[in-house]
């Protein structure tokens, strides 16, 4: 038995205070949470706060050696056609060197589950031998609707790579602006595909599309040579015109909903009941220099969770440095109410709430120990 105690105790979803320990199996697995004076002998006192591992739930691993490639504030049509046009690496060691890297300075600030965005097969190996734990959303994506089978036929092949492997994932629209109508249908007919995560209104130019298409999308498609003729605006918001194919979606993570309104919010809320919310705040000021207004989904009481998308967008992989900035602007959100969005609301979003997310009885949730405001993997 491991017995810890700190300064002070979060839970997955309060500060317990000083005077609680936590009780372990050598294995990390959580056997109790109790008060002091029921401990016995044998406590270790840790400095600071102990939590459970964080959970980033948005990534792309496979993006690692891009880190300060691309210039900041950009906006976001600019940003994915450098990421598209200088995302192929000289050399695949480059790339295995620089996942390795990311992986394991996730690891060290005390991330232990990671949802992963996944265009192709690169981040296999990592996977099968790391110590985190991944989801690999395999991403399709196509605007035009004759291409839709092949497109969805593609990611498939790139999904029974990660089968063949036991690595858990699903199949995962890219974003409303760059998957068609029939592309959006025949995912949300796929069986057995959870969780779902989509990149929603991380830019006003996908709200313009859909509303009146018009914008910097249109000339996004032209550079690409990608045929729009056939989309038609629907005269509401990107989130209200595709949320709709998703409503029987069990865990639905929408990710940056940097221009979501509050109406979108609430649309949301009933036409998809298991939605989840993740906040890249620090991609969002790299690529666009504007944050999601987190006040309206706190009021709304949804679920909010905490991604760091990936090293093209951010300077370092880390959830803490997204609960820091988070602070920075919003200074009245407790970090108790942050702390929940980086661990329990993560792991349930990604379906592993069993394992993960909060010092509950039988859980392996991993440790961090927050001191001297950073973060730190806890090893017992
Ligand atoms: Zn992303």
């Amino acid at each position: 038995m491991i017995k810890l105690t700190a300064d002070d105790i979060f839970d997955g979803r309060r500060f317990l205070g000083p005077d609680r320990v936590v009780v372990l199996d050598e294995d990390g697995t959580v056997s109790a949470v109790v008060p002091y004076s029921w401990a016995g002998d044998d406590v270790q006192r840790v400095e600071g706060i102990l939590c459970p591992g964080f959970v980033n739930t948005h990534c792309h691993l496979e993006l690692s050696h891009m880190r300060g490639t691309i210039p900041e504030g950009t906006g976001l049509p600019r940003f994915l056609t450098t990421v598209m046009e200088q995302r192929q690496p000289s050399t695949l060691e480059i790339l295995e060197q620089a996942m390795a890297d990311a992986a394991a300075a996730m690891r060290q600030e005390g991330i232990v589950a990671v949802g992963d965005i996944c265009n192709t097969t690169a981040s296999i190996p990592l996977k099968i031998n790391s110590s985190l734990y991944w989801h690999s959303f395999v991403e399709c994506m196509g605007f035009t609707d004759a291409s839709a089978p092949q497109r969805l036929e593609h990611a498939l092949t790139v999904w029974a790579k990660f089968k063949g492997y036991q690595l858990p994932g699903s199949l995962v629209p890219h974003a409303p602006y760059s998957v068609s109508a029939t592309l959006f249908r025949l995912i949300a007919g796929m069986e057995n595909n959870t969780p779902l995560c989509i990149h929603n209104q991380e830019t006003a130019a996908e709200n313009e599309l859909y509303l009146h298409k018009t914008g910097p999308f249109l000339d996004f498609y032209r550079h690409f040579n990608i045929a729009a003729e056939g989309f038609q605006p629907t005269g509401q918001s990107s989130l209200q015109s595709f949320l709709p194919y998703f409503s029987d979606a069990a865990n639905l993570l929408l990710v940056h909903n940097t221009y979501t309104t509050a109406t979108d919010i609430r649309f949301a809320e009933s036409a998809a009941p298991q939605v989840h919310w993740c906040l890249c705040p620090n991609a969002n000021l790299y690529i666009e220099g504007t944050l999601p207004d987190v006040p309206a989904l706190l009021q709304s009481g949804a679920s909010i969770t905490l991604g760091t998308d990936s090293l093209a967008s951010n300077h370092q992989l880390s959830i803490w440095a997204e609960v820091q900035t988070i602070r920075g602007r919003f200074p009245d959100i407790p970090l108790e109410t942050m702390l929940q969005w980086a661990t329990l609301n993560g792991a349930t979003a990604l379906g592993i709430d069993g394992t993960y997310g909060s010092l509950e009885k039988g859980k392996r949730p991993g440790l961090v120990q927050i001191v001297n405001n950073s973060a730190t993997f806890f090893t017992i």
